[in-house]
């Protein structure tokens, strides 16, 4: 693979070199002081990311929460989350407008009665419909912060109050938000975050975080989860910077190196940076003559994290000759997933990007564009993204 190509998708995201080698160091066990070292550094830069992402650095809670770290990706914490949370006699309440929101139902599927809220892919939540949907009755709500199917950042703060008002534990999806976002867990109301190494926090896919506040922790139920994920054995563990079983340490040496990172370069300057990459990617795409896929409403944001394009009608009749154009200039982007492949292309800015390569990416994307025929306006598009950078 060559050094210099740009990874565009949305997760896994390139890694800064030290990460990259700190997982090839001699291997050591997940019972020693050496490990515990490690564990507790990825914690720190955790707690870190969970508590003071916030545009101007101030703490985002007051509530002495935990960061938990998995040996799986987000779909486990998910699943952990609504495990301990919610079981068979348990009223949960799931917001959908994508591929994620629905996992996140799915998942709950499994575990208790579950009411969604469902919306189109691509299309803004409507707070109005969820509080028509919430009652007094509803242990859980989950829903998904930053969509990633669909480039949508969904009103979790509406949301949040709607749970709050009627006592609900609320579960929220920050894989692709935290990190690269503000995430605002008292203000929103937040029990549980979820996030993932592999996205905003530029870490080796293979682990995820959650961050449980105390509230959410007394209400945990370990023993009717999946055995391995019995989160009052993993708070206990984690008390000793220890996973219950063996954890993956080179995945762990890897977060905690990119943790320190973040905490190195700040939140404020973090998410200052990813809304700036972000609107340089929409302004781009825009002034070259796509259109933007998903529909906003007052509620919502386009995501800072991640930016969906329709493709052009002339494209969609053989979106792979598009995503092979990027590819051969040495980078690679998204399509749509499920049944919005071919419909749309997403293209990521989570994690360390430096502005040269957003600008590299827009000029890769818009001249595979010309390469398969496409109207666009390469130059203007390159003009707008510099003037956003600036
Ligand atoms: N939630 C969101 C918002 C995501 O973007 C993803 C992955 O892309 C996940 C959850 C699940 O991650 P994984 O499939 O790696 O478990």
């Amino acid at each position: 693979m060559r050094e210099d190509f740009l990874l565009l998708n949305p997760g896994p995201v390139p890694l800064a070199r030290d990460v990259r080698q700190a997982m090839s160091e001699p291997m050591v066990s997940h019972r020693s002081a050496e490990f515990e070292s490690v564990y507790e550094d990825a914690q720190n830069g955790l707690d870190y990311v969970f508590e003071r992402s916030s545009l101007d650095g101030t703490p985002t809670t007051e509530s002495d929460g935990t960061s938990l770290i998995f040996n799986g990706t987000a779909t486990m914490a998910m699943e952990a989350a609504v495990a301990n949370l919610a079981g068979a006699d348990d009223e949960v309440v799931s917001v959908v407008n994508g591929k994620f929101g629905r996992r996140f139902k799915r998942i709950a599927d499994r575990y208790a009665n579950v009411t969604p809220v469902a919306f189109d892919w691509g299309q803004s939540i409507d707070p109005e419909a969820v509080a028509e949907a919430v009652t007094d009755d509803t242990k859980v709500v989950t829903m998904v912060h930053n969509e990633t199917s669909t480039g949508l950042l969904n009103p979790v703060a509406e949301v949040g109050e709607i749970a709050a008002e009627h006592d609900a534990y609320f579960v929220v999806d920050g894989v692709t938000s935290l990190g690269g976002d503000e995430f605002l867990i008292d203000e929103w109301n937040v029990d549980v975050a979820v996030t993932d190494a592999q996205k905003a926090l530029a870490a080796p896919p293979g682990t995820s975080a959650m961050y449980a506040t105390p509230r959410a922790q007394e209400a945990f139920d370990g023993e009717s989860a999946p055995f391995y994920e019995d989160l009052e054995w993993h708070l206990r563990k984690a008390d000793s910077h220890q996973t219950p079983f063996t954890s993956a340490v080179p995945l762990f040496r890897g977060l905690a190196l990119a943790v320190g990172h973040i905490e190195d370069e700040g939140m404020p300057e973090r998410i200052a940076r990813h809304r700036r990459q972000s609107s340089a990617f929409r302004a781009a795409f825009t002034t070259m003559g796509l259109s933007m896929f998903p529909e906003r409403n007052d509620a919502s944001e386009y995501s800072n994290t991640l930016t969906a394009v329709s493709l052009p009608a002339s494209v969609r009749e053989n979106p792979t000759d598009f995503f092979d154009a990027v590819t051969e200039r040495g980078a690679s982007i998204s399509g749509g997933q499920a049944h919005l492949g071919g419909e749309i292309f997403r293209v990521s800015n989570m994690g360390n990007l430096s502005d040269e390569q957003i600008l590299r990416g827009v000029r890769t994307i818009g001249e595979a564009f010309l390469e398969v025929g496409a109207d666009v306006d390469v130059e203007a598009g390159m003009a707008a993204a510099r003037e956003q950078l600036r």
